[in-house]
């Protein structure tokens, strides 16, 4: 079924005059450039496939119980509720057509079709295996809330069956936790894991020592943290290893299953370890729609994904189209949150710039505020400009920036009390798992085909043209 284009704006007045700009992604690159345009004479449709705006640094506190997933991920809606000139949309986009000048978004089986004058790219980037991607079942990464909880519920399921399991080979297993790549998700991760061992879980079993449990960072490059340098690299390896955590660099991962991790040494050595639980924390794939609009304005998508834009952040011979964020190629920019929001700010001002007639800014130019990762509780390395911070200072410098960019008051109120919780207590408030958590994943990836049937939920051939939304039903 197909309706004629027809423009709706926010709150349901059409304003045929206005520009169109549609903005893929409720991250920080799509979610700043929207609050960027609020004062801008413009209809914004903000297409995302999920319902929130995710705080993606805070991940690795949802996977070990400290926060929950509400704190980390307000719903978009309710962010920009005030902002009247945005229309929130709930879809994945499946086409970009740059001719046309119109994108498609899906979900549940019903199609609908965004004409814009004016895009913003901003998907992100999703994790790679490398080419392995079956090791993704046994090994999930750190992208989204799903991957969160199925880790929650495989962390603290895994004390669980220790505490029932009655041969030692099997509690050893169990009890034995690897993270796969030491930048700074791995080492924040492989941190909280082992103060949740040897802090939290102290005293809440009889049978197991949850403070014996082994906890394995391991590294196909020869250095933690590479991109802090070679002092605070140290120094965070130095700390982890204090803390319990078993650090192996020049180790690269050859085989992940059920039972463990095939691992070659860079002397050629192969070994194993045998454990339940892994999390891959290792290497990036940005969105797809990169190199589908590569394919269509000719510009270069690199292996990973990432498509060159120019230095106005823009695809040659398409001024209207900007991509940001960690889908995009710049300078080798790194994919941070920052690079993200100065791009999504710099799109919306040179959409400003060109309605109102101005002249086009600069080129893009990131400003650098520095980068930082947590190691445990009161201790964290930060890297600011030249100065460089360890240990406590460092750790407070952490809380004060991620308070900051947590999007809304109520999350950052519940935050700093569940941040007393773990940090100043012991206990962490968010250990629910429950089954549909812990094998939700695996049983749809089981289902295979039907999976993918189930997802769309219905025909496919219903197609809205004109992004508005009433006609689309909820399933
Ligand atoms: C675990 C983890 C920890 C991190 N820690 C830090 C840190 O400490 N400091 C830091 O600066 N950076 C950190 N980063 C990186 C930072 O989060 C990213 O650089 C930043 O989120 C990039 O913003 P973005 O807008 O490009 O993409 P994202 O924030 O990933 O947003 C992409 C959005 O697009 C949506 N989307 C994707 N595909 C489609 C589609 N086809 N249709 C519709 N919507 C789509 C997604 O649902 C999402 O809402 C971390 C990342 C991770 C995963």
């Amino acid at each position: 079924m197909t309706t004629p284009p027809e423009r709706t704006a926010a709150g349901g007045r059409a304003s045929a005059e206005r520009p169109r700009v549609v903005i893929i992604g409720t991250g920080f690159g799509g979610l700043f450039a929207v609050k960027a345009l609020a004062r801008t004479p413009v209809d914004i449709t903000l297409i995302g496939k999920t319902s929130h705006h995710l705080f993606q640094p805070l991940l690795y506190q949802v996977a070990t119980g400290i926060l929950s997933e509400g704190e980390i991920a307000p719903a978009t809606r309710e962010v920009l509720r005030h902002q009247r000139n945005v229309t929130t949309l709930l879809g994945e986009v499946v086409d970009i057509d740059v001719t046309a000048r119109t994108v498609t978004s899906t979900v549940l089986g019903r199609t609908t079709v965004h004409p814009y004058d004016e895009l913003i790219v901003a998907a992100g980037a999703g994790q790679s295996y490398f080419g392995n991607d079956h090791f993704a079942e046994f090994a999930p990464g750190m992208k989204s809330i799903d991957d969160a909880l199925e880790l929650r519920g495989r962390i603290f399921g895994a004390f669980e069956l220790a505490e029932i399991a009655t041969d030692q080979a099997e509690i050893d297993r169990l009890l034995t936790f690897v993270v796969v790549g030491a930048g700074p998700t791995g080492v924040e991760m492989a941190g909280q894991i082992a103060e949740l061992a040897r802090r939290t879980l102290k005293r809440d079993f009889r049978r197991i020592n949850p403070g014996s449990a082994r906890i394995v960072l391991l590294d196909g490059a020869p250095a933690v943290l590479p991109s802090f340098g070679e002092k605070l690299g140290d120094r965070a390896r130095r700390q982890l290893n204090r803390i319990g955590v078993e650090v192996q660099l020049g180790a690269m991962v050859t085989n992940v299953d059920a039972d463990g991790i095939d691992v070659k040494d860079t002397d050629g050595q192969m070994r194993r370890i045998n454990a339940a639980t892994k999390i891959w924390a290792a290497g990036v794939q940005a969105s797809d729609l990169g190199r589908m609009l590569g394919e269509q304005t000719g510009a270069e998508v690199d292996r990973a994904g990432r498509i060159s834009v120019l230095s106005d952040l823009t695809l040659p011979g398409h001024p209207e189209i900007h991509v940001v964020g960690d889908m995009m190629a710049l300078d080798k920019l790194p994919g941070v949150a920052q690079v993200a929001i100065q791009g999504g700010r710099y799109a919306a001002k040179a959409i400003r710039l060109r309605l109102e007639g101005e002249q086009p800014q600069e080129p893009f130019r990131y400003f650098d505020k520095g980068s930082m990762a947590t190691i445990s509780r009161f201790s964290a390395v930060a890297e600011i400009g030249k100065l460089k911070f360890e240990g406590f200072v460092a750790w407070v410098l952490w809380l004060v920036v991620h308070l900051m960019y947590i999007v809304g008051f109520k999350s950052r109120f519940t935050t700093i009390f569940h941040w007393l919780i773990s940090f100043l207590g012991r206990g962490r408030s968010q250990r629910v798992a429950t089954q549909q958590q812990v094998y939700g994943r695996l049983a749809l990836e089981h289902l295979g085909p039907a999976w993918e049937a189930s997802k769309t939920g219905g025909p496919k051939d219903q197609v809205f043209e004109g992004g508005d939304a009433t006609h689309c039903e909820s399933a």
